[in-house]
């Protein structure tokens, strides 16, 4: 298949299709997917979204690959939801340090309604700050969706995890279509979607396919692309499992690149475990965006600094931050903030 017909937006990918794409050699794809990113996307910049978790742990939820779930043993301290001004600070850090996107991460299975209204705050407060709004809150009602549509929020995150077949292995409290109505309510209440999945959960090369299928499927791509590489925390039933050849990662991004060319795909948790090289790799697959915060709600992430100068190595450019400085006094200027943020234990707290 072409490029340009590989590249084409299309909602109707069958299994077969896109298990050729997986299957091309190494190299074609990473080409391929990358003359994709180029005919729609600029090339060498990437989007930078800082994560923060607003109410952690005691999850009801059994999602195998979580610490944040109560029926596991992770050691993890919960922590009730943020109050406002810990949210305000955390965003104000990630605005100086370079993020263009705040997104705000709570462990519940769905928001009680009572909720709400703090969340709708919390989006406010954080939009006044000149960032983009994301929140991952479980599943939302049509009425939820509408009234944090209402308060702002931009994008709403919601992950399938992986595809329809392998989910039983994974989850068993919410079904994969209430996961598909979540996403629905999103859309139709007028908010960006962000929705992906995690690799390396023990799934096949087809659940990756499928997976793929059901996010390019869907209407409209989602304009966030999430992909995770599994991130082993012990205690989680999926700690011991064996690791995912670190090409096929590149190569579902790349894959992802090519089905959802207008998407940001975002190269997300358990870059902590990739050197450098993948993670070059990764970008030249077509990943445009990543975390940019040293924890992602509760698991490791690379240090601000470490990724400014990736950056500056590779010669990307972080999206919609302007770069007025070199990355050294970046960088100086990122310590300093950071180091003032520690003075406010609030942020810390927070993780
Ligand atoms: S992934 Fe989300 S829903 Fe699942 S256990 Fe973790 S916090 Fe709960």
């Amino acid at each position: 298949m072409a490029v340009l017909e590989q590249s084409t937006i299309r909602n109707n990918w069958t299994r077969e299709e896109v298990l050729a794409l997986f299957n091309q050699p190494f190299n074609d794809l990473l080409f391929n997917a990358q003359v994709a990113h180029r005919l729609t996307l600029i090339p060498n910049q990437v989007q930078l979204s800082t994560l923060l978790s607003i109410k952690t742990g005691a999850c009801p939820e059994d999602c195998k690959y979580c610490p944040q779930s109560a029926r596991y043993d992770t050691g993890l301290e919960k922590e009730k939801l943020l109050e406002i001004e810990a949210v305000i600070e955390a965003a104000k850090v990630a605005k100086a340090s370079g993020s263009s996107r705040f997104c705000m991460g709570a462990a519940w299975r769905s928001p009680h309604d009572r909720d709400i209204p703090k969340v709708a705050n919390m989006i406010r407060e954080v939009k006044a700050l000149g960032l983009e709004t994301c929140m991952t809150l479980g599943m939302l009602s049509e009425n939820q969706s509408e009234k944090l549509a209402s308060a702002g929020l931009d994008y709403y995150n919601h992950n399938l995890d992986t595809s329809k077949e392998f989910y039983g292995e994974v989850i068993t409290t919410r079904t994969y279509q209430d996961r598909l109505n979540t996403l629905s309510n999103v859309r139709n209440s007028g908010m960006k979607v962000c929705a992906g999945g995690i690799v390396g959960m023990g799934e096949e090369q087809t659940d990756r396919a499928g997976l793929l299928i059901e996010l390019a499927n869907l209407p409209r791509h989602p304009e966030s692309v999430p992909i995770n590489m599994l991130v082993k925390v012990p205690g989680t039933p999926m700690a011991d499992l064996d690791a995912l050849d670190p090409f096929e990662f590149i190569r579902t991004i790349a894959v992802a690149r090519l089905m959802m060319p207008q998407s940001y795909v975002r190269l997300s948790a358990g870059r902590e475990d990739m050197n450098e090289q993948m993670q070059a790799m990764a970008f030249m697959a077509g990943a445009n965006s990543i975390f940019y915060c040293e924890k992602l709600l509760t698991t490791p992430n690379p240090a601000a600094n470490t990724d400014l100068q990736l950056f500056k190595r590779l010669g990307i450019t972080p999206e919609a931050y302007q770069v007025n400085r070199d990355t050294e006094d970046q960088a100086a200027q990122l310590r300093q903030t950071i180091a003032e943020a520690k003075t406010h234990s609030l942020f810390y707290r927070a993780g």
